[in-house]
């Protein structure tokens, strides 16, 4: 070490709570929470300052509120509810001048994110939870044989060490902290690429006159199948406006794409920008696994997002309580080894993983269908059945209505042959997820199977390879 070097680490400052959470966005602040709740020493590192803590790139729209994980209580998110009144979305065609309207099952509120980023980091702190904010991990550290054993970070321009028996990956999108794991001694998934996320962009836009559709989730693809635009009514005069689009795709100009579709909305003139905000999400399956000997990934770093609607703040939640179960049962038998933080693998995929992947089988086929074909057939669908399919992953249509769509959509069958048998594929696969390991011994032969179910969908819809 050179005397640089020793004089860096005589100053660095360590300190050694229970369990380290990286990131304060939902997955971090209810992880943290869980375990506060259980006394155990929890600290949250953020690299925003606390006045920007909780200001992320979202489209606002919450749902399944009315579910959340108990550690951080629903009373405390209420107020950033700002609209609570919608219950369907609005698909609006161009290429077919239709407008769709479909029902949204289940709770539903646009809210205000920033809001509700500080009411869930208020929630945390209710409950015993230390947030250092300002500070910017840049490193993991670990043993000879793998174990993870804290983070180092520049906290306020200073070097700080943390050490604890769990790390917490809450670090959201492409987490830097999977670049410095060294993941070889465990099952953690690695086969991550930038072609699995979407780059997406939204402003806060005010208007004067109340929208019509206040009670709407608008959409509207984007001039490519892998993308699309969306309008969500925060309030009848506060709009949350923006577009995302797969990273296959040639980049788009999102600032532009925006701003011409703002102007060529009526609803939209003389509108003023409030907020201007963008970020990758990842549009891909779940982590096969997310756990390593004494640390997990959540949320956004482990790939738990709706792959076909871009909601990503209900599995954060949920995998931040699970993960932290599964920490505190590490803390309790004082080991934190790959087997025994592994419920948390599978209560991802019971809970909403599983219904991911599947899901993630119509994304994989949007990018290989030419998408004024897409847009014809969506037109021909019934509703409902559009909506089942969206949030569940899997649906089925009676002969009647099955009759009539086919009566609606001929022009297009080619393209529902190929839906038909990609909806075998995404459902077998469905049953695969169904039956996730029970432990890391297992995962291979899983996997293997699971991969053999992918050369299927990719046969079956001509997309490229995804993994
Ligand atoms: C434009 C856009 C629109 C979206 N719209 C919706 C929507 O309408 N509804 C919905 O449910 N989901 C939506 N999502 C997805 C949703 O925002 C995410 O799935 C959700 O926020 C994930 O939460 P998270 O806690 O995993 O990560 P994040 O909320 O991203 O939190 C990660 C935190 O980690 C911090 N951090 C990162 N790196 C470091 C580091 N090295 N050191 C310290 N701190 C660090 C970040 O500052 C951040 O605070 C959208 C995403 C985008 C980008």
């Amino acid at each position: 070490m050179s005397t640089q070097e020793q004089s860096a680490a005589a100053t660095t400052q360590t300190q050694s709570p229970d369990v380290v959470v990286v990131g304060a966005g939902t997955a971090g602040c209810y992880a943290a929470a869980t375990i506060a709740r259980a006394d155990y020493d929890v600290v949250i590192l953020e690299r925003k300052t606390e006045d920007e803590a909780g200001h992320i790139a979202c489209g606002d729209a919450l749902k399944g509120a009315d579910s959340f994980p108990e550690a951080i209580p629903k009373s405390k998110l209420e107020p950033a509810f700002t609209n609570t009144g919608v219950d369907h979305g609005r698909f609006e065609i161009p290429q077919e001048d239709t407008v769709l309207e479909i029902p949204i099952p289940g709770e539903l509120a646009v809210i205000d994110r920033w809001e509700y980023g500080r009411r869930i980091i208020e929630g945390a702190e209710a409950v015993g939870v230390d947030f250092h904010y300002d500070t910017v991990v840049n490193n993991v550290t670990q043993t000879d044989d793998g174990r993870v054993t804290g983070v180092e970070a520049i906290r306020k321009g200073e070097p700080r060490t943390y050490e604890a028996a769990v790390v917490i990956d809450a670090a959201g999108s492409l987490s830097v902290l999977q670049d410095h794991v060294d993941f070889s001694e465990s099952t953690f998934d690695t086969n991550v690429n930038y072609s699995h996320f979407c780059s997406a962009y939204r402003e806060i836009v005010h208007v004067d006159e109340p929208v019509e559709w206040d009670d709407a989730l608008v959409f509207k693809p984007t001039e490519r199948a892998a993308g699309y635009l969306w309008y969500f009514p925060r309030t009848d005069t506060e709009i949350n406006a923006g577009l995302g689009f797969q990273m296959t795709e040639e980049p788009m100009k999102l600032v532009d794409d925006l701003k011409r579709d703002l102007e060529n909305r009526p609803e939209f003139a003389g509108a003023e920008v409030e907020d201007k905000l963008g970020a990758a999400l990842p549009t891909r399956r779940p982590y096969d696994s997310a756990v390593h000997p004494g640390y997990m990934a959540v949320g956004d770093a482990a790939g738990h997002v709706n792959p076909t609607t871009g909601g990503g703040i209900a599995g954060a939640a949920y995998a931040g309580k699970y993960a932290a179960e599964a920490a505190i049962k590490g803390l309790e038998t004082g080991d934190v080894g790959e087997k025994t933080l592994w419920e948390y693998n599978e209560r991802v995929m019971d809970h909403f993983g599983a219904r991911y992947a599947a899901l993630d089988v119509y994304n994989i086929l949007s990018t290989a269908i030419d998408v004024d074909d897409l847009m014809g057939l969506l037109a021909a669908m019934p509703g409902e059945k559009l909506a089942e399919a969206l949030y569940s992953g899997s649906t089925s249509i009676g002969p009647k209505l099955a009759a009539e769509s086919l009566y609606n959509s001929r022009g297009h069958w080619g393209t529902i042959w190929n839906f038909f048998q990609t909806k075998r594929r995404a459902d077998d696969l469905l049953e695969l997820y169904e039956a996730y390991p029970h432990h890391p011994a297992a995962l291979e032969h899983w996997q293997e199977r699971r991969d053999d179910l992918m050369e299927q969908v990719y046969e079956t819809t001509g997309a490229d390879p995804k993994y």
